[in-house]
């Protein structure tokens, strides 16, 4: 099946907004088993909207949309659509009353305008936003399907994955089964070649494979359950202790639960990342039951203070070492008691490094009642980079640590 995908917004023509949500949705209507023959970005104007939904009509049967979903006079993308179609627009007063409540919540005044937001063709089906007020729509006309998304891609995104994604799976002949794998610790590439070597063709399954910030997703999709969990079974196999799990999983959510199935408390002392990993760990929901504490120990002072690191070790090796990355994670051991101690020091860049301690490394220990492991790292890029690299390496090493 064809697909196009047509970005709306002066912001985009003038350059003002980087278009990502094309390449956002590229790769998923890809990874569908799409193929996505057109990008197109036009103006937030009606004839224009109107004449480039009536063309696509003909060559695609997928259109998706994102933009001009807005409340103010220049957001037409819907009505727009609807005119094009020759869709009669009605009220959803469902959407009406879900904007209404947004408002109330944040005890902020709705604006006579958002009531545009609650009209839609007939036969929409609503996509909700939980992100923000504008919704999206879902419409089966005639021979081709329209999914409207709105522009900013942190309301786009999770719109995409958790709405549109299950209607668009539902289109054709038969019903789509999606599962992701999630890897960590393998370029993607490299995840491909394994791929290529190891896993025999099959057309009753398609095997993409697509890069979510540090990690890389392996994407099946089928028709046929029972083929995805036997190649499921397999890649799993074949990476091992790379696979972090499924879908929407990330290294923190994992960390935060294997802790929980363990009753184990977890300690971190970090220098370069500055309480990333902690905070990372504090977005998951009952991360309270695990976190004992995270100490930010920046300066040989606090590391001193806080960790009994020597002085004589940080004079004679520097804080960035593993001496005293050990001596972090042990002065923390003795301090919490807690079941996981991490202790993390490095040089973030850019500047502070010299030929012998380059800029990226970074020492990570992790003690446990099995002993204490220190790991040296070589990372690569910004500062914001590293320091995200290294957080998610700590992560890391704490899965491995509780799974092994
Ligand atoms: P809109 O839904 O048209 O009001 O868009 C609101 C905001 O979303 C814009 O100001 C942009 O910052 C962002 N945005 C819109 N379209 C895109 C796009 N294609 N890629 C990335 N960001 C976008
Ligand atoms: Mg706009």
């Amino acid at each position: 099946m064809k697909a196009a995908i047509l970005t709306i917004g002066n912001e985009l023509l003038s350059g003002k907004t980087l278009n990502t949500n094309s390449q956002f949705l590229s790769i998923q209507l890809n990874s569908l088993g799409f193929e996505v023959v057109k990008h197109l970005t036009i103006e937030d104007d009606e004839t224009n909207i109107i004449k480039t939904i009536g063309e696509l009509t003909d060559e695609v049967d997928l259109i998706v949309t994102t933009g001009g979903l807005g409340p103010t006079y220049d957001d037409i993308t819907i009505s727009s659509i609807a005119k094009s179609l020759n869709c009669e627009m009605i009220f959803f007063e469902n959407v009406m009353k879900d904007i209404k409540e947004k408002f109330s919540k944040y005890n902020s005044k709705m604006g006579q305008n958002n009531i545009s937001q609650a009209y839609f063709p007939k036969k929409s089906i609503i996509l909700k936003n939980r992100y923000g007020t504008a919704a999206g729509m879902f419409l089966e006309h005639e021979k081709v399907s329209v999914v409207s998304l709105p522009g900013p891609p942190n309301e786009n995104t999770p719109m995409f994955n958790e709405f549109a994604m299950p209607l668009i799976q539902n289109m054709g002949n038969g019903k789509i089964i999606i599962k992701d794998i999630v890897i960590f610790g393998v370029g993607e590439s490299n995840v491909e070649e394994i791929l290529n070597e190891e896993i025999e063709i099959d057309k009753e399954i398609r095997i993409a494979t697509y890069i979510k910030p540090r990690y890389v997703v392996i994407r099946l999709t089928s028709k046929d359950g029972s083929t995805i969990e036997k190649i499921s079974k397999l890649i799993v196999k074949i990476f091992g202790n790379k696979v972090v799990g499924f879908d929407d999983i990330n290294l923190e959510k994992n960390v935060v639960e294997l802790l929980k199935n363990k009753h184990f408390k977890l300690s971190l002392a970090e220098s370069c990342t500055g309480g990333m990993i902690s905070s990372m760990i504090v977005n998951i929901p009952g991360s309270s039951e695990i976190l004992e504490r995270s100490i930010v120990t920046y300066s040989n002072r606090a590391k001193v203070d806080e960790l009994n690191v020597s002085t004589q070790s940080l004079e004679a090796y520097g804080a960035v070492s593993e001496t005293v990355a050990r001596e972090m994670v042990e002065g923390l051991y003795s301090k919490t008691k807690s079941d996981i101690c991490v202790s993390i020091t490095g040089i973030a860049g850019p500047d502070g490094g010299t030929k012998d301690k380059p800029v990226g490394l970074t020492y990570i220990a992790i003690k446990s009642s099995k002993g204490t492991v220190v790991e040296k790292y070589n990372f690569f890029g910004d500062r914001n980079t590293t320091r995200h690299k290294a957080a998610l390496y700590a992560l890391n090493l704490i899965r491995l640590e509780l799974i092994e």
